[in-house]
């Protein structure tokens, strides 16, 4: 190992064995609190810790003071961690009264058990931990929540604190500013303030669009297809209910059985689209096909449905009801390298027009692959290729592809550093085969086509919930749900300020005459508060000279300018789609473990 790795390495470590010994010191806390509480597990996470217990009452955030200094008491007192192997017998004698310790200690295998200890404080665990607790000064408890016993609805609900620990004070206020930041900008918060979009009972995790949301969404819509469009694909429109069969002809239906809704009706059982694949393919078998033809890129913006568990909604960033910016690409072999090196250009295109990061991550052959051979191995020469001739690095996770084609994933870095996993160019050898497609090669062979799937955004819903998050909901120019508001400082203004809104809507400008009896501090801050990108003020002065004050969201005040001036600018940034916001990096962590893995790692270690 380098001696750069190796020492990155070591500095992880001890943020792992810094997060679970102040796991461990949290609970010492809670049992000097409530001497009677049960423990059950309490891994570190991503950023921090959580510890679960089962406690007397229940825990608010008004309980944090308490338990944080009673946290920082333990620390200063120094106790010293230290390791003991006790036989199973031992253990269960000395957990007699925490029965989660003693379901964990039945399901480790060795004949002996692991165990830590600081001060009073007694643990089943496998460690690894910091020598004294002095060296966990910089934590901060964040929430409680409710969490059941092995994640299972059946076992007991039990009070998860989650905390975040750090190795110096600087690194801690920085996740806390970071956290303050992603709080500020949640797109659940946004979207209400910004009448975005909301929820409703009545449908739930499904999005229902307010107008100046459904906007935005109409925008980024209207981009993919254009892009679509220049670079020739056709689109088809297909319906959203199904006979089961189509599914079970796709070989995909055991993986989205259970997230698909379905239903019965006149004895046959049907199921509201999860995905647009299988139905593509029968767009495909709708005549006899030629080489010619190929490479014949199909592009669907149907609404699909997942019945994702009510547990795993999670604002717009999971949704039941959504929408891709989804095609299929039919194609030859020997056509796969030039298709994806074009999907790479109109990725770069759209992540760059949006400001946002990017990496692509190749997966290759599974152990459990389908299909032939030599045909995986060209295609993952073609695709790695590709990937190597845009001269940026990326990842290759060997083995992690589909069973039935390797694929190119898009991991997105938002403005908080977060990353999300997007589009995906995904190879596909086996769809085409179940349903039999095949073209007719300049040889007259029939072949069979290779499927390409691939989105650039994804769900458009998770994406512009991520694109709000981003840009704070101070969107550019061309995706504003109002692009410029024109304020007149008192009625006498009202016909010019009217005069130029009409103007600019002529232009196809959305925008926005502000002339309620308002006072003039309180109308500017209601605009800025909705992040408007242009604000036109006209008083007496403006009238007289044929101007306007404008004053930018992003960029404050521009002075006076002639309307018609104002109008062609917003009118060129909407047609370049120019990013005219600054995007403001608040980077702090690259590792992305989720909380969940994690844990259940943990919990499959029976600690
Ligand atoms: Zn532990
Ligand atoms: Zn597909």
């Amino acid at each position: 190992m380098p001696a750069n790795d190796e020492a990155r390495q070591k500095r992880a470590d001890e943020l792992y064995r810094i997060r679970h010994s102040t796991a461990h010191i949290m609970a010492t806390a809670i049992l000097e609190m409530f001497p009677d509480a049960s423990l059950a597990i309490g891994p570190p996470i991503k950023d921090g810790f959580y510890y679960d217990f089962d406690l007397p009452r229940p825990i608010s955030t008004d309980d944090f003071d308490e338990i944080e200094s009673r946290m920082k008491n333990i620390v200063k007192d120094n106790q010293r961690f230290e390791h003991e192997t006790w036989s199973k017998d031992e253990a269960r004698e000395f957990f007699a009264d925490q029965p989660f310790k003693l379901e964990l200690i039945d399901r480790i295998e060795d004949p002996d058990v692991s165990i830590y200890k600081n001060g009073p404080f007694t643990d089943l665990c496998a460690g690894p931990h910091v020598r004294y607790t002095k060296k966990c000064k910089h934590f901060k408890l964040l929430k409680v929540a409710g969490a059941y016993w092995k994640g299972d609805e059946n076992e007991p609900m039990l009070q998860r604190i989650y905390g975040t620990a750090w190795k110096t004070r600087d690194d801690l206020d920085r996740h806390l500013h970071m956290l303050e930041e992603a709080k500020r900008r949640d797109h659940r918060k946004l979207g209400k303030e910004l009448e975005l979009f909301g929820f409703d009972r009545l449908s739930p995790g499904s999005i229902f669009w307010r107008p100046k949301g459904w906007i935005c969404y109409r925008q980024l819509k209207e981009y993919f297809r254009e892009l679509e469009e220049q670079n020739r694909y056709i689109e088809i429109f297909n319906p959203l209910l199904y006979n089961k069969e189509l599914y079970e002809t796709s070989n995909r239906w055991d993986h989205y059985r259970e997230h698909t809704f379905q239903f019965e009706q006149n004895e046959q059982t049907y199921c509201l689209k999860p995905m647009n694949c299988p139905d593509t393919m029968l767009f495909f078998s709708t005549k006899k096909r030629s080489y010619r033809e190929l490479p014949l890129r199909v592009a669907e913006f149907d609404v699909l449905h997942r019945n994702e568990l009510a547990g795993a909604l999670s604002g717009a960033t999971r949704v039941r009801q959504f929408m891709q910016d989804d095609a299929h690409i039919f194609c030859a072999e020997e056509q796969i390298y030039d298709e994806v090196v074009t999907l790479m250009a109109m990725i770069d295109e759209t992540y760059q027009m949006l400001g946002l990061h990017y990496d692509l991550e190749l997966s290759t052959r599974p152990d459990d692959f389908m299909g032939d051979v030599e045909l995986w191995d060209s295609a993952e020469e073609m695709l790695e290729k590709a990937l190597e001739d845009r001269g940026e690095p990326f990842r290759i996770h060997e083995g992690d592809g589909a069973f039935y084609g390797p694929k190119i994933d898009i991991q997105l870095r938002d403005s908080l550093g977060r990353s999300w996993q997007c589009g995906t160019i995904q190879l596909d050898f086996q769809m085409p085969r179940r349903f039999e497609l095949t073209y007719t090669a300049s040889d007259n062979s029939e072949q069979t086509p290779v499927v390409i799937h691939r989105a650039i955004a994804g769900s458009l819903e998770r994406f512009f919930a991520i694109l709000v998050e981003h840009f704070a909901g101070a969107f550019p120019t061309w995706l504003a749900p109002v692009q410029a508001v024109v304020i007149p400082i008192t009625d006498e203004e009202n016909d010019y300020a009217w005069e130029v809104g009409n103007m600019f809507r002529d232009a196809g400008i959305r925008v926005e005459v502000d002339d309620r009896t308002e006072k003039m501090g309180y109308k500017i801050r209601e605009h800025e508060t909705a992040k408007v990108p242009y604000m036109l003020v006209v008083g007496g002065r403006e009238v007289e000279a044929g101007t306007v004050s404008v004053r930018i969201y992003s960029g404050g005040r521009r002075g006076t300018m002639k309307p018609a001036e104002v109008r062609d600018e917003i009118v060129e940034k909407v047609a370049e789609r120019a990013l005219d916001v600054e995007v403001e990096e608040t980077v702090l962590t690259s590792a992305t473990v989720e909380e969940d893995e994690v844990g259940s790692d943990m919990e499959e270690r029976g600690y």
